[in-house]
């Protein structure tokens, strides 16, 4: 058992979803000491028998409402085109010292969504831990999901600083890095470190599986060749990158420019023979992989440290399927 480095952060977190994040959530609190208590609402009566049974929270509830009643904090984990119904049903609910956050991988819209329903904005703080696999779901959680990994947060000047210092405090409890930066900033910067490497694989895999059946069949079996890589971060979750799509539409649109501008410039270089442009990118690229390695962002998040995943579960490398 992991002793806590001090005292818990919080006394009670409500978590508004337990899949993937807010089990991970629940699990590192426990694991490190962070909370006292936790409260967690899941919308289907599958989920919340699930986490139960799995014993990861103090209590499970039925409703939103139910769980914030006398929270300190709430965490929204739930896909970002719930949060406006949420805030709303949540808003006359949260007492007014708590503090408000999400995991949302969009946060400019995050902010917006739940200002829109929760009354005094300057208690929330938005959150977006950058860790992930391409599972969903509370089986797919495990504590150490955010050891090591970056948590942003993306506080407005007008946030109550002792919620910022709280929070900040709680993702390093849970392992994380903790970063802050202006919502624009961070969804430009998610657009193109993220957003678009899911776009690709999406279309990439998708154009595989419209080939005509003997080709398919030959792409699957030689995959090892990196379209096994695209496949796994295709896997991800289809309504919450639909919705990463639809609410970071302005900064993905400015970086997918960006790059159909590249592609084009080394489809002419490839058509012409430029051999010395292909060798310049890729001399470029390498020094980039070699940057990633040495920040330390090159191990995926290993769910055996938890213990509670089989190794064979750990995402293999590139990327870790992150939002
Ligand atoms: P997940 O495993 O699919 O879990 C989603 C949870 O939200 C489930 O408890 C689900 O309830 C609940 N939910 C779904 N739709 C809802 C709705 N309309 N109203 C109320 N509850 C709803 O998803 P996740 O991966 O944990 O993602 C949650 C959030 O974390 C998203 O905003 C995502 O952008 C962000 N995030 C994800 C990753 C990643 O890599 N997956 C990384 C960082 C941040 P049921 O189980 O009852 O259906």
């Amino acid at each position: 058992m992991t002793q806590p480095e001090t005292g818990p952060v919080l006394g009670r977190l409500a978590l508004i979803g337990l899949g993937l994040i807010g089990s991970s959530v629940a699990r590192a609190c426990n694991r490190y000491g962070a909370t006292q208590e936790i409260v967690g609402y899941a919308r289907s009566s599958a989920t919340r028998a699930r986490v139960t049974e799995l014993g990861i929270v103090d209590r499970v509830v039925e409703t939103p409402e139910a769980a914030v009643a006398d929270a300190d904090c709430v965490m929204i984990c739930t896909p970002l085109s719930s949060y406006a119904a949420i805030a709303q049903a949540i808003g006359p609910h949260v007492p007014a010292d708590a503090i408000v956050t999400d995991v949302g991988s969009v946060k400019a819209s995050a902010f917006a969504d739940l200002a829109a329903g929760i009354a005094d904005p300057s208690r929330i703080v938005p959150g977006h831990p950058i860790a992930g696999t391409e599972h969903s779901g509370p089986d797919a959680g495990f504590a150490a999901l955010f050891r090591d990994r970056w948590c942003v947060l993306t506080p407005r000047p007008e946030a109550r600083p002792e919620a910022v210092t709280t929070l900040t405090e709680l993702w390093r409890r849970m392992g994380s890095r903790v970063e802050r930066m202006s919502p624009e900033h961070h969804d430009r910067v998610l657009a193109i470190t993220s957003h678009l490497p899911h776009l690709i694989a999406y279309t990439i895999v998708g154009t595989a599986t419209d080939l005509a059946d003997d080709i398919r069949s030959e792409v699957i079996k030689y995959s090892a060749g990196g379209f096994r890589d695209f496949t796994r971060i295709a896997a991800s979750d289809p309504v919450m990158w639909r919705d990463v799509f639809l609410h970071n539409k302005d900064a993905v649109l400015e970086v997918m420019q960006r790059f159909n501008e590249d592609l084009t410039a080394l489809q002419r270089a490839i058509r012409r023979g430029e051999g010395q442009t292909l060798e310049d990118l890729f001399t470029r690229t390498r020094a980039i992989r070699r940057g990633v390695i040495e920040a330390g962002q090159h191990v995926p998040p290993d769910p055996a440290r938890n213990g509670t995943q089989p190794v064979e579960d750990t995402p293999s490398p590139p990327g870790d399927a992150v939002a």
